[in-house]
């Protein structure tokens, strides 16, 4: 369950940001979660108000999430194709050996504020 911690660090930096930049009130923030993460975004709702409790500039705050699609490319065809709906197999011709294009990553992407 590594959610919990990296989720912790995003609302660190998203806390850090807002009293770097004098804000008070922080009305939403986005995660950029990558496919090949290993990171659920259930996890992530259900955490959010844990992690944020008697922090006030997270009042009302709401946790958006973008997934990041896991591409790979097939280093035999040259296909470019989900790995996740492909299972991590290219769909033309079968090869499991890529190059990952994206996917892996998890990252605080925006924080909203009025
Ligand atoms: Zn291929």
């Amino acid at each position: 369950m590594h959610e919990i911690s990296v989720l912790h660090k995003a609302v660190d930096l998203a806390e850090q940001t807002a009293a770097d930049n004098g804000i008070t009130r922080i009305s939403y923030i986005t995660l950029e979660i990558g496919e090949l993460s290993g990171y659920l975004p259930v996890f992530f709702e259900k955490y959010f108000p844990v992690v944020t409790e008697n922090r006030p500039v997270f009042d009302g705050c709401e946790l958006r999430m973008v997934m990041a699609r896991g591409e790979g490319l097939c280093r035999e065809c040259g296909a470019m194709y989900n790995i996740m709906a492909n299972e991590g197999k290219c769909p033309k011709c079968g090869s499991r050996y890529k190059k990952i294009l994206g996917g892996q990553q998890f990252l605080l992407k925006e924080i909203g504020y009025e």
